[in-house]
């Protein structure tokens, strides 16, 4: 996976921040990553999370862990004290929830505010045209330091005007950052605008169906 990971690392450009997705993966795998310098990776369980990075981060101190994975108000706490960036805000009460936890805690975290750009009914995300006053809410009532969008375009799809859609959504926000393109389509979104890309498989190989 060492030789994986380089050969992703080359076919990013310097302003673009690799996420690599460690999810289902173990410290194994995860520390030949750290060693050649890795410091953002993604994991989608609160609970999985802390099982693997606190022990995993004395070592590595510099590591900046996002939270990439849907999230439960009861999870809160955990999630705020654990990691650094939250990518998935999606809703009114998990706002509400992290905005008091930062406050709590004085950590200084970043949030992205997830975007459901395909109107699935089975994925997370605010509606694309309710985003504008969610991102607004975000800031000014819950007190969350959001920098940009994050969204998974239905997969079986050209992803292109999804990535496009949201690109004009962070920027009428004046939100800098845009996390999209995943190990199929890395590159694509790069070309779209992508600051964040959350690379998984592409890196660790391809993770067991759970
Ligand atoms: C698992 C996951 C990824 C990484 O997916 P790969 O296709 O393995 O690169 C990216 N984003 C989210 C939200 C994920 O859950």
């Amino acid at each position: 996976m060492s030789q994986a990971f380089l050969n992703v690392k080359s076919r990013i450009p310097p302003h673009v921040t690799l996420v690599a997705v460690s999810k289902t993966y173990g410290a194994s795998d995860i520390l030949p990553v750290l060693k050649l310098g890795q410091s953002a990776f993604g994991e989608n369980r609160v609970q999985e999370a802390k099982e693997k990075w606190p022990d995993l981060r004395k070592n590595y101190p510099n590591v900046e862990l996002h939270l990439i994975g849907p999230l439960q108000s009861n999870k809160a706490a955990d999630a705020v004290s654990l990691f650094d960036i939250i990518q998935t805000v999606d809703r009114e009460k998990i706002a509400i929830a992290l905005g008091k936890e930062v406050a709590k805690q004085g950590r200084n975290l970043k949030f992205y505010v997830q975007v459901n750009i395909g109107h699935e009914p089975q994925k997370a995300g605010i509606a694309p045209e309710a985003a504008d006053q969610f991102i607004v809410d975000c800031k000014q009532k819950y007190g969350l330091n959001v920098v940009g969008l994050m969204c998974i375009p239905p997969h079986d799809q050209d992803p292109r005007a999804y990535f496009k859609s949201l690109a004009e959504i962070a920027t009428r926000n004046g939100l800098k950052e845009l996390s999209m393109g995943m190990s199929g389509d890395f590159e694509i979104a790069i070309s779209a605008g992508a600051t964040v890309v959350r690379v998984g498989s592409a890196i660790f190989g391809a993770r067991q169906k759970v």
